[in-house]
């Protein structure tokens, strides 16, 4: 059972980071969905309900995704779902239930830096940046391989640019954890291609380690995408084995890729897609 010694509600983030340097084993707590899992007691949690960070601000250049904004919130909310692709929406649509949604927080899932995450794997393929009250802003993919640090995650920022994307995943079942999950964005003349669940932290790809130059990816492209995703460490749990998981990925990130394509000749999609297809059966 969780229970904590020491509850802190704080009125503002410079207080919430003072409990938590000062206070031994303070902790923040989001949600408190995965901090339930285990059966102890925290000497004190920190709690930012009355810190203002449960909207997503939008401004000329970026989203500003405060860390109480929900799971929830983030599936429904029109003006960054259609900004960047639905990622979002399709990423956590199948994490457990709305219920459970309405709870878990972006703050959590984000700091939790979790190998099966659909949050991140799908943030990290998008331009983002984490903010945090004592270490400021950090490009998502730094901040993933991270130490944990005494640090309080206030916001995701997601900056605007002209985002071609698409959310790809497999979950054994309905609501489990994903297998593995692939996030595929063109932006700034760019692809880039987040692997998660390997089962390891999602991993991205971009410019020549990815092998993808045009908007249109030709067959020949996908097929330098997918062995370099498939170059990536992927190793063995209860939700699939290293090879399943190596195949999935590149079939996954090769799908998400075709999936936002603006493709404009019919040939060229064909093409595509005949790749993928082709990726079907395990090698
Ligand atoms: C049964 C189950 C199934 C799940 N399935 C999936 C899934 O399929 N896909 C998926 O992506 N996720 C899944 N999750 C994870 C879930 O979506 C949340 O990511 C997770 O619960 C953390 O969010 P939270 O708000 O509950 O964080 P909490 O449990 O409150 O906190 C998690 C950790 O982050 C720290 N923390 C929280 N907020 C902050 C902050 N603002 N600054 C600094 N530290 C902070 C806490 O101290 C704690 O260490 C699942 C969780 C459960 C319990």
């Amino acid at each position: 059972m969780l229970k904590f010694a020491r509850y802190v509600r704080a009125a503002n983030v410079d207080d919430a980071l003072e409990v938590l340097r000062f206070r031994k084993g303070a902790q923040v707590m989001g949600g408190g969905i995965w901090m339930r899992l285990s059966d102890r007691t925290y000497p004190c949690v920190i709690d930012l309900s009355d810190c203002g960070l449960n909207t997503i601000e939008e401004t000329d250049e970026e989203f500003r995704i405060g860390a109480y904004v929900t799971l929830r919130d983030l599936e429904v909310d029109g003006r960054l779902n259609a900004a960047t692709g639905n990622v979002l929406a399709t990423a956590v649509h199948d994490i457990v239930g709305v219920q459970m949604r309405q709870l878990a927080t972006v703050g959590g899932s984000v700091f939790g830096r979790f190998g099966f995450s659909d949050v991140i794997c799908a943030l990290l393929a998008l331009d983002a940046e984490v903010e945090l009250a004592e270490a400021g802003r950090i490009p998502l993919a730094q901040f993933v391989d991270m130490p944990y640090e005494l640090d309080i995650l206030t916001h995701v920022i997601v900056r605007k640019h002209d985002y071609r994307a698409s959310y790809q995943c497999l979950r054994k079942a309905a609501t489990d954890f994903a297998t593995i999950n692939a996030c595929a964005a063109y932006w700034d003349g760019a692809w880039h291609v987040a692997v998660g669940s390997r089962p390891a932290k999602a991993r991205l790809l971009t410019g020549d380690a990815l092998g993808v130059a045009s908007a249109k990816p030709t067959a020949d492209e996908l097929a330098h995408a997918i062995e370099a995703v498939r170059g990536l460490k992927y190793s063995s749990n209860l939700w699939g084995s290293e090879r399943y998981r190596r195949h999935l990925a590149g079939v996954l990130a090769a799908r998400a890729i075709v999936d936002a394509a603006p493709y404009t000749s019919p040939e060229a999609a064909d093409a595509a897609r005949a790749v993928c297809a082709g990726e079907e059966a395990i090698a």
